[in-house]
């Protein structure tokens, strides 16, 4: 997969690595001073200040210009970071080993660190990369100890089984951690199906799937919570109940599909009109609520009115353009009202206005 940035893990792993090896920086140092100390202590004539220099400040230059080099990619090109620093591995365990004493042949065993380096990345390629390069460093030591007229079979038989063993360790590890990585994608991708799934669950108990406005249940919840928060924050309320006039005969004339195509429609001209503080739903058959909130009641009578013309200016192609018209009937929200006298008093001025000739607002 093709990455155009790094992700914190990486980012945190680069920066842990990178420490390291100002720590093998600093203890490469003290070794150095350490020994070049003991050395001019005991016998002044074996390491002088021209071999101190050559084998301790000059690599130890080189391997802090590297670090600082790294901390430049690190810091400004991040995605070249981890390659960067798996080939720098490579060169501090050569700069270290050049630098060693040959008869420190076990010191070899530096070589392990860019080994180590592309098991902490769990990347197979690092992996097959840094193995190769310590096989070829071990036959370039096995032939420069041969050409001392020295033949150190074993040593280099140890050694090799140890690069060997890592490295087949190292494959394990990346193995391993893939299939780890691979059931934790997977986990995580059937936790996202599932908080989806909630989603759709929570939307559908919410929704009427015919005109998409709240349902009935989800009218009665939030008309309930305003209430409740009516009492510590007063504010003003008014309750639209809106029926369709002689809806019975839309579907007797023009069929069930034709009221239904009626029925959407008139959801879609309410949501068009009410405001982001107010609230819409189908409370069932050819009913709708609207909650409107911090408007006064002129204002909010003001929006059903358009509602109410709206609805009755639209012709329906299915009914031969003939159009329908609404009963509303609203009550404003005063303090002592409860969600039930809330909605029997807008119910009510309804029933009023139903039988006082329909298509017209009622307010009580
Ligand atoms: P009024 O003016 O007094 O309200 O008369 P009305 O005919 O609108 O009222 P009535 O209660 O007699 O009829 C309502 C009709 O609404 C009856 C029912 O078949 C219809 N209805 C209820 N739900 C749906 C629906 O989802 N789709 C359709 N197409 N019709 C529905
Ligand atoms: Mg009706
Ligand atoms: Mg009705």
């Amino acid at each position: 997969m093709h990455t155009t940035s790094q992700t914190p893990r990486q980012t945190h792993w680069n920066r842990v690595l990178l420490n390291a090896f100002w720590i093998i920086l600093i203890v490469d140092l003290s070794i150095h001073m350490f020994v070049s100390q003991c050395l001019w202590g005991q016998h002044s004539d074996t390491l002088t200040m021209g071999e101190f220099i050559t084998q301790s400040l000059i690599p130890d230059s080189i391997i802090l210009t590297l670090i600082i080099i790294l901390e430049f990619i690190y810091r400004w090109k991040p995605l070249w970071s981890e390659l960067a620093i798996t080939v720098a591995s490579h060169l501090f365990a050569l700069l270290i080993i050049i630098n060693l004493n040959d008869e420190l042949y076990v010191m070899s065993l530096i070589m392990l660190l860019p080994l180590l380096v592309s098991m902490i990345y769990m990347k197979s390629s690092y992996m097959i990369a840094s193995s190769a390069v310590c096989l070829l460093y071990t036959i370039i030591l096995f032939i420069k100890a041969s050409n001392h007229g020295y033949v150190p079979i074993t040593q280099t038989i140890i050694i090799v089984l140890i690069f060997a063993a890592t490295a087949l360790a190292g494959f394990a590890v990346i193995g391993r951690g893939r299939d780890l990585m691979r059931s934790l994608e997977n986990s995580v991708k059937s936790e996202q199906e599932l908080r989806i799934q909630n989603i759709i669950m929570d939307r559908l108990s919410k929704i009427d799937p015919l005109t998409d406005l709240y349902n009935h249940k989800t009218f009665h919840e939030y008309l309930g919570w305003l209430i409740d928060h009516q009492q510590s924050n007063p504010f003003p309320m008014q309750l639209a109940v809106m029926d369709i006039d002689n809806f019975k005969k839309v579907n007797d004339s023009y069929g069930h599909s034709v009221g239904d195509i009626v029925l959407q429609k008139v959801a879609a001209i309410l949501l068009e009109h009410v405001g982001p503080d107010d609230f819409a739903a189908r409370f069932g058959g050819e009913e709708f609520v609207v909650i409107l909130t911090s408007k006064t009641l002129d204002h909010s009578h003001e929006i059903m009115k358009h509602i109410l013309t709206s609805i009755s200016d639209t012709p329906f192609a299915e009914m031969n353009d003939k159009n329908v018209t609404v009963s509303i009937g609203m009550h404003d929200f005063i303090g002592t009202d409860s969600k039930n006298s809330t909605f029997q008093k807008a119910d009510d001025a309804l029933y009023e206005a139903k039988n006082t000739g329909k298509n017209k607002i009622v307010i009580s």
